[in-house]
């Protein structure tokens, strides 16, 4: 079954259980375009959705199905019917598809969640599995809960889901309650006591809660765990899910340790953050590890001197190897067409799902504000560019005034749907004015509930990066927006929100979010 014993296999769940922290819900070109990039990282396994939760959901799963080849792609499952044939069928045209199945085991979400018996319990979960086994060889089952759920009962029903062809079988600390030595020992036991537990794949799945969601997964790698869930930048609802970078580089770094190996290309990790905090919106703390913006960065002088002697002294691991770029100047004003399109082939970028024309003309535009265009000002242009597909609001143009003793006016012209509509208005301060135009233009008026403004890179003339989040009826969505100028940046970021808002209230259901 498992082929090379050392190889621990990374599950990214970034499009499903990430998706569920709040304001990053992604469109299906969005999803696309980080599905891409988690090819390039090399991830094993992508869950891209739940197929039966939403038509937009099944519409992902479908789409990077067919978008990707080497990795497995899967949709979370219950175990009835509807769900396990929805998610049968959105990995059809998939090169390798598999199947995420789940259901609770704790006592605790039995009685209060499922109403359910332990038998009825396992009796669901071994229809389910033989049902989709028939159609595919992949079949993961997950026991919801596994951390206070209690041991002799899992060992039953994951003995049993084997009998019916689980193939990977997996343990999640859905709360974020575990501790690693009790993981750990949890992973021994079961791996050790279930019938027919040395033929399958174990995989951890683990929630930061208490903040121990990687060391509990490396816990558990520790004891014979040979795949771990994890999201990029650890994004996932609360406290966020166990971050794929993090157990990727302390796995490769401490191999002397783990004797072990992911089969991660560690130079797209910094890619792939910066990538998905883009798309989403959600931006990661300087001090992240591995992809933060000071994770590399010597503050103290003592420090600084022991790196420029020698990188040994206080480096553990090169930021090259996780593909930061020590060079970060590429393009300036004089670059052409040719060394635009290379240098983005370079960042990894697919050019047939980007509009070139369009993509170029902004990074003229962008060249003509500030000299120096950096790695990640060309990935805002792009990103921006490739995932606005489906938009019903478009900036055309604004104009915005503020000086002492009165009060700022925003003028705008947007398209909508097509058609020319202008307006204009006051409001306290240049944002607050040019949003409230916006919401008049557009008639919908959501809670803003954050907005953050950030520089892309350094200096005065920086591709300021402003990201905003919305809320209207239950619905979270964020929006993001790059300029030169901040309140035109504010705009775009609104608008993209906005846009991200009618689509969701198109194409999705919510309430919807359950999962290990
Ligand atoms: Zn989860």
């Amino acid at each position: 079954m498992i082929t090379d014993a050392n190889a621990v296999w990374i599950f990214d769940t970034t499009l499903r259980d990430g998706e569920q922290s709040p304001g990053a819900t992604m469109n299906v070109e969005e999803k696309v375009i980080i599905a891409r990039q988690l090819e390039k990282l090399n991830v094993d396994v992508i869950e891209a959705g739940f197929a039966v939760s939403s038509p937009g959901d099944f519409d992902s799963v479908a789409r990077v199905a067919e978008a990707v080849e080497r990795p497995i792609v899967l949709s979370l499952a219950r175990t009835r019917e509807p769900d396990i044939v929805q998610a049968l069928k959105s990995v059809e045209k998939a090169k390798r598809p598999g199947i995420h199945i789940f259901i609770a085991t704790s006592d605790l979400h039995l009685q209060r969640k499922l109403m359910m018996s332990r038998q009825e319990v396992i009796d669901a979960a071994c229809w389910a599995v033989e049902f989709a086994r028939k159609h595919l060889d992949y079949v993961e089952f997950s026991a919801e809960d596994a951390s206070r759920s209690d041991r002799d009962y899992l060992i039953q029903i994951f003995g049993e889901v084997i009998k019916r062809g689980a193939s990977t079988l997996n343990v999640p600390d859905t709360t974020g309650y575990a501790v690693p030595e009790e993981f750990g020992a949890s992973f021994a036991d079961l791996i050790k006591n279930t019938p027919g537990g040395d033929s399958v794949r174990w995989s951890a799945h683990c929630h930061n809660d208490l903040g121990m969601a990687v060391a509990n997964s490396l816990a558990a790698v520790r004891n014979g765990a040979r795949q771990i869930e994890c999201t990029v930048n650890g994004i996932g609802e609360r406290a966020g899910n166990t971050s794929m970078e993090e157990v990727a580089m302390a796995i490769a770094t401490r191999s002397d340790f783990f004797g072990l190996h992911t089969n991660i290309v560690t130079e797209q990790i910094y890619p792939a953050s910066r990538l998905l905090s883009q798309v989403t919106g959600l931006i990661v703390p300087a001090n992240k590890p591995i992809v933060g913006a000071n994770a590399f960065a010597h503050e103290a002088g003592i420090h600084q001197d022991g790196v420029l002697k020698d990188k040994l002294t206080y480096e553990i691991m090169r930021p090259e190897s996780v593909g930061i770029q020590s060079n970060k100047l590429v393009l300036g004003k004089h670059s052409g067409r040719h060394a635009f399109a290379e240098r983005l082939k370079e960042l990894g970028v697919d050019l047939y799902k980007v509009d070139m024309n369009k993509a170029f003309q902004r990074f003229k535009e962008l060249a003509d504000l500030k000299k120096n265009v950096y790695d990640e000002d060309l990935l805002a242009i792009v990103t921006e560019e490739a995932v606005r597909t489906e938009d019903r609001f478009e900036l055309v143009e604004m104009n915005v005034s503020s000086s002492t003793g009165k009060m700022p006016h925003a003028a705008v012209r947007l398209k909508v749907e097509g058609q020319d509509r202008f307006d204009e208005g006051d409001g306290d301060g240049m944002v607050d004015a040019c949003y409230k135009v916006i919401a008049k233009i557009t008639g919908i008026s959501p809670k803003l509930e954050r907005y953050a403004v950030k520089a892309i890179t350094g200096g005065t003339d920086a591709l300021g990066e402003v990201s905003c989040l919305i809320s209207q009826d239950g619905v979270t969505v964020s929006g993001q927006g790059a300029h030169t100028d901040t309140v035109h940046a504010s705009a775009l970021a609104y608008i993209n929100a906005l846009n991200k808002l009618q689509y969701r209230q198109r194409h999705y259901r919510e309430g919807e979010n359950e999962g290990p």
